[in-house]
């Protein structure tokens, strides 16, 4: 007799974008109508969902993403990439409906960028594929979403994990003026940076106390904690309308690159959250800024996040 087969419990899910991006460095971005030479090509196997289950993945943490990509080249590579970086295709959908969504960014030499996003089989992730991921979403220790799919996908999810006891950390990424406000409840971590606080609290963000200010607003709103990236400053943290937000501080580096740095902090605390379940947020807040500083001192997004072996083994 033929033993029933174990299930995998995944201790971090993603449900989000596939969004491979073609990028190319040219002297100028191009007029209508021209065709430039530029100097650089290069492939990456973004959105925020993937990058932050990469960054998870590479400190060591069991992920599963949940997407959908096309039965194309690039879907073809992006899975690749997956299983290179050890993280469970098991919900990763290859479909013949639409061809896998991209992002062509032109960047020039002053930094100017140009770039469309198609989302292609994305907008194929839906509740059919969620209850298909059930399984995965209902018994991990933490689901991470952001905005890049539909936002009613996002939500399902967020619910079903909710649902099932799982610690959620949404990211409100690309920020949407009115956001459901059912996100704010189904997050028990909300993190955003400071562009992402402003447009959804109307309020503007340019200093510490902005962003307490803004925190302690969107933990009215349903939140369990809210956390607000700021760059080379750390983040501010925000557990209790009673309590003052914490600025938690980063170290100071020498930035090359920032690109990827939030997916890199996300992925980091969702490594966190899932492993140390009683640590202290401001402690995991703390730890995360240090994966993200060294994600900043070196070039692009995946290729700038750190493994483990990286990393001091007091981060563990
Ligand atoms: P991106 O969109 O580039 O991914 P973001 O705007 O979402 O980034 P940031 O607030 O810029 O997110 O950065 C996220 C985290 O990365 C910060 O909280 C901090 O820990 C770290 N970080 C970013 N920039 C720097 C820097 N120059 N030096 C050290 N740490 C940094």
């Amino acid at each position: 007799m033929s033993r029933p087969k174990r299930s995998i419990i995944w201790v971090c899910v993603s449900c989000s974008a596939a969004l491979p991006s073609v990028l190319l460095q040219a002297p100028r971005l191009p007029k209508a109508g021209e065709t430039i030479h530029g100097y650089k090509f290069f492939i990456g196997f973004g959105g925020k969902g993937a990058n932050q289950c990469v960054q998870a993945a590479r400190m060591g943490a069991k992920t599963a993403m949940v997407c959908q990509v096309g039965k194309d080249f690039f879907g073809d590579n992006y899975i690749q990439n997956f299983k290179k970086n050890g993280v469970s295709i098991a919900f990763a959908k290859q479909t013949e409906k639409a061809a896998t969504g991209a992002a062509s960014i032109i960047v020039n030499d002053t930094g100017e960028n140009a770039i469309v996003i198609v989302a292609g089989a994305n907008m194929l992730l839906g509740q059919q594929e969620l209850q298909h991921a059930q399984s995965a979403i209902s018994r991990a220790k933490v689901l991470i979403c952001q905005l890049e799919i539909n936002p009613d996908a996002s939500l399902h999810a967020l619910r079903m994990a909710k649902e099932n006891h799982v610690k959620t950390i949404f990211n409100p990424a690309p920020a949407i003026v009115d956001l459901h406000s059912d996100f704010y409840k189904a997050s028990d971590i909300f993190c955003c940076n400071e562009s992402e606080a402003e447009l959804l609290t109307g309020m503007p963000v340019s200093s510490v106390e902005d962003a307490s200010r803004v925190g302690l607003d969107l933990l009215q709103k349903g939140c369990g904690s809210v956390i607000v990236s700021m760059g080379p400053q750390g983040c501010v943290v925000c557990q209790s309308i009673n309590v003052a937000p914490k600025l938690v501080p980063t170290i100071t580096v020498t930035a090359v690159d920032t690109t990827g740095a939030g997916d890199s902090f996300i992925g980091a605390l969702a490594f966190y959250v899932a492993h140390y379940p009683t640590m202290q947020l401001e402690e995991m807040a703390r730890r995360a800024n240090l994966v993200a500083a060294v994600s900043v001192q070196n070039v692009g997004t995946q290729t700038s996040f750190p493994f483990r072996k990286d990393l001091p083994a007091e981060l563990f």
